[in-house]
């Protein structure tokens, strides 16, 4: 694996290394594979070992190979050399009056940007909202993330690092004392421009040895990236969110920018190969935030219907496509209001008369600024990152995201 610092001299015996490597590799960023080969490749160690520190790190929250007590002492001072445990630091944590929690963490040696994570415990589960990029850079008109612009993306340690956090402090023991039964990958940033790093988190997230995650309890949401979407299908079995906002092209494409590259069509063809690639897909949920005399009006209901309608007839499943309506929250400098309650509600019936599945996504932890749209962390040094992601994008035939 690239991320793996080359060792030099690895002997077979298990005896420790002579000389220290260039860098300590940050176990957070392997997944079980990763893990694996880490142990076997660098430290001539046999790959159960891997294991057993996977469960301390992920089940029981220890980051000092000290505190691993079933390893060995010459195992454990050869990881001391080889290897560490970087967590996210907490920057501050903020519970909410609804029992919505939120932690700033701070990423990167220099802690000079800063991402959001939020936990939202209902009757039947507790949710995670993991962020995957500081900042983004796809400059979604109602989003507050896209007001901040874009740095950089997150690592694997990083995005998993928000999980760890927020299950060590829950008391999280996956398979026991289930505080987190999901986590949706809907904060800061386009998790499909992120792809490595993101899919090697929910990895983990998956993993019994990580976070025991089923595949349909961890849910990424995309604007649309279509190409990703397909590779998605290929190396991951979560579920999928799609943010469309609109049904139609032109006023998708002022809400959501990457429309233009991405239309409508293509994207709801892109969504069909996503459910057909696997027998274990059976719906992907439909993100429609609603912003008052924007796109809530009855003939955006009954075009959004029209869409679904079509989509569940090509996918022979009325509940191939699931709408999830989003009341919009509003945050400082936005031009956009929160559509009125009978408003949503009229929008609501006329997809539910369409015998379209749809549900209101209730806000929660607003008091402190958690729900959908209103993660800002603090991003540093946007600009010239901006510049250099949007290269990145057209090196990948992607084009401007954010044009
Ligand atoms: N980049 C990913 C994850 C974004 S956040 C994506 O676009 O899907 C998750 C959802 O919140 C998205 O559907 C996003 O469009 C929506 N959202 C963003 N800003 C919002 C706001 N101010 N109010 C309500 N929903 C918002």
């Amino acid at each position: 694996m690239s991320q793996i610092a080359p060792i030099p001299s690895v002997t077979t015996t298990g005896e420790p290394l002579a000389g220290a490597p260039a860098r300590k590799q940050n176990l957070l960023d392997l997944d079980r594979a990763g893990l694996e080969r880490f142990f076997e490749e660098t430290l001539g160690e046999k790959r159960y070992r891997a294991h057993q520190v996977m469960k301390w790190i992920h089940h029981r929250y220890v980051t000092d190979f000290d505190g691993m007590t079933d390893l060995g002492k010459p195992l454990r001072a050869k990881l001391q050399q080889h290897a560490e445990v970087v967590v996210p630091n907490v920057v501050f944590d903020k519970p909410s009056a609804d029992g919505t929690h939120k932690w700033l963490l701070s990423m990167g040696a220099d802690g000079k940007n800063a991402i959001e994570t939020v936990y939202i415990p209902d009757k039947t589960r507790g949710t995670l909202c993991v962020s995957s990029q500081v900042g983004c850079a796809l400059n979604c008109q109602f989003c507050s993330t896209a007001t901040q612009g874009f740095n950089r993306n997150l690592s694997t340690a990083e995005i998993i690092g928000q999980v760890w956090v927020a299950a060590r402090h829950l008391g999280n023991v996956p398979a026991q004392i289930r505080r987190l039964t999901n986590v949706v990958m809907m904060g800061m940033g386009e998790p499909l421009a992120n792809f490595d790093n993101v899919v090697r988190a929910m990895s983990i997230m998956r993993d019994d040895l990580g976070y025991g995650l089923a595949s349909k309890r961890v849910t990424l949401s995309t604007a649309g990236m279509v190409p990703m979407i397909d590779r998605l299908s290929t190396e991951s079995d979560v579920s999928l969110a799609v943010s469309l906002h609109a049904a139609q092209d032109e006023l998708r494409s002022q809400l959501v920018p990457l429309n233009k590259k991405y239309p409508v069509e293509q994207l709801m063809a892109a969504c069909a190969r996503y459910l057909k690639a696997s027998p274990k897909r059976d719906s992907i949920t439909f993100e429609y935030t609603l912003m008052k005399g924007v796109n809530d009006q009855p003939e955006h209901a009954r075009s959004l219907a029209r869409l679904m309608r079509q989509f569940g007839n090509q996918m022979q499943s009325r509940e191939a496509g699931k709408v999830n309506l989003i009341p919009f929250n509003p945050f400082p400098g936005t031009r956009y209001e929160r559509s009125d309650e009978a408003q949503i509600r009229a929008f609501q019936k006329i997809l539910l008369d369409a015998q379209v599945l749809t549900m209101v996504r209730r806000t929660r932890g607003d008091d402190i600024d958690a729900a959908c749209g209103q993660l800002k962390g603090q991003v540093m040094d946007r600009t010239r990152r901006q510049a250099e992601f949007n290269r990145q994008l057209r090196e990948q035939g992607l084009g401007d995201a954010a044009a």
